[in-house]
């Protein structure tokens, strides 16, 4: 049914302006309201009794499911952050973050602003539930009835959305963080509204790393700096979390260093590659085979794609130049992953740099030998190797920043091998 024919049922149902009955409709469905959750919240706004018994039902956060109709609830305000969105070709700026109560926590977005402040405790007249990622959220707006307690509810979470980096997953808004930034540059893109610049780069703390993008460049965020951010959210990007700062988070300056851990988690790899991305950390395994397209390479001047017989495939014939890399499946009877060493990690397994390459390929009069001579030497090898992880449909690559061989002592792995298992 179309709107038009919803609002006039509802007008005639209610006796009061069709006119007035449709905008109120099409106001709550740009905000997402289900249409019969927003009917249902007209019938009540116009005074129709025949609904009354259909209300929402008052819950305890922890009863409420992804299925589940509007309901009431009394909860406290942990966190809440302003953001902008797009929607419907419209900016909205909108309020999310999370509630809870003593049964658990969940979160919320607010179509309107009400004024939410963290720490205050607020009865919500008619929230509206909606799933994400397989749990249920709360939406707030123009039909909830919102008002604060003066009997403040005892939750057990800290307010305030304070954070780790490595605490910090996809999803997560409203999240405060004291970093040290690790490295940062200014990027020019093409966004929604023509060119911006931006910064990108990676954020570091006790707890581990994490890139970042902050779409509204801020002086106090450069290299070296010890920042505190509030009112920061996080999406996944090409497969790893990253922590997004936009107009509405803020950035000050800390007078002390935020110290930045020197390990990185430690994780089976099937457990990593389980987990999707993740952008610092350190697998064990032996190599099974080194890749085809490792040793001596060639790459297109242009994109720096690997080419094959002087074709790139998006900039076609083209004068390649010489690389080397490395592509290694690392198992640890867990899972496999590609570790994919860069040249100076390369160099280091071959022995030699990119002119002893190209004179062992010249003598050979083929440029395979050097990939055979790196497959002698690692293969059967065991390597704890530390780097990015991104797992895509190309399958799981790890990016190594470091490749270290572990000892051949078998007993002293197996040993590794139980405490990982213990922790
Ligand atoms: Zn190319």
């Amino acid at each position: 049914m179309e709107l038009d024919s919803h609002a006039e049922e509802l007008a005639s149902d209610l006796g009061v302006d069709n006119e007035e009955v449709k905008a109120d409709l099409q106001n709550l469905v740009e905000y997402s309201v289900p249409i019969d959750e927003a009917k249902q919240s007209l019938r009540r706004k116009y005074g129709d009794g025949s609904t009354g018994s259909s209300g929402p039902t008052t819950k305890s956060i922890g009863e409420i499911t992804p299925e589940g109709s509007n309901v009431s609830v009394t909860a406290v305000v942990l966190s809440a952050g302003e953001r902008s969105i797009r929607y419907q070709g419209d900016d909205h700026v909108i309020v999310e973050g999370e509630l809870a109560d003593e049964t658990g926590r969940i979160d919320y977005t607010a179509w309107e602003d009400f004024g939410l402040e963290p720490g205050e405790t607020l009865t919500i007249g008619n929230a509206g539930v909606r799933e994400w990622d397989g749990q249920p959220e709360l939406n707030l707006g123009e039909h909830s009835a919102i008002s604060v307690t003066d009997d403040s509810l005892d939750v057990p979470y800290e307010v305030g959305g304070e954070s780790t980096l490595a605490a910090l997953e996809t999803g997560d808004r409203a999240r405060s963080v004291e970093v040290t930034v690790l490295e940062c540059e200014t990027r020019t893109i093409d966004g929604r509204d023509g060119e911006t610049e931006i910064l990108s780069g990676v954020f570091g703390d006790e707890s581990g790393r994490l890139p970042f993008t902050c779409w509204d460049p801020r002086s106090e965020i450069e290299t070296d700096a010890s920042v505190r951010l509030e009112n920061v959210y996080v999406r996944e990007f090409r497969g790893v979390p990253e922590v997004n700062v936009s107009e509405y988070s803020s950035v000050e300056t800390l007078d002390r260093e935020i110290d930045v851990g020197t390990d990185a988690p430690s994780l089976g790899i099937g457990e990593a590659v389980d987990s999707g991305g993740i952008y610092d950390v350190e697998l064990t395994g032996t190599v099974i085979e080194v890749r085809d397209g490792s040793g001596l390479i060639q790459r297109c001047p242009e994109c720096r794609r690997v080419i094959q017989k002087g074709q790139c495939r998006t900039h076609g014939e083209v004068d390649g130049e010489d690389d080397l890399r490395v592509k290694a499946i690392l198992d640890d009877g867990t899972g496999t992953v590609t570790a994919v060493l860069d040249d100076e990690l390369t160099e280091a397994v071959y022995g030699g740099d990119l002119d002893d390459a190209r004179d062992a390929a010249r003598e050979a009069m083929d440029q395979s030998v050097v990939a055979d001579t790196i497959r002698e030497r690692i293969v059967g090898r065991t390597y704890r190797v530390r780097g990015h992880l991104s797992v895509d449909e190309y399958g799981a690559n790890l990016d190594a920043t470091t490749f270290e061989e572990v000892s051949e002592d078998p007993t002293d792995r197996a040993s590794a091998f139980l405490e990982e298992v213990d922790a």
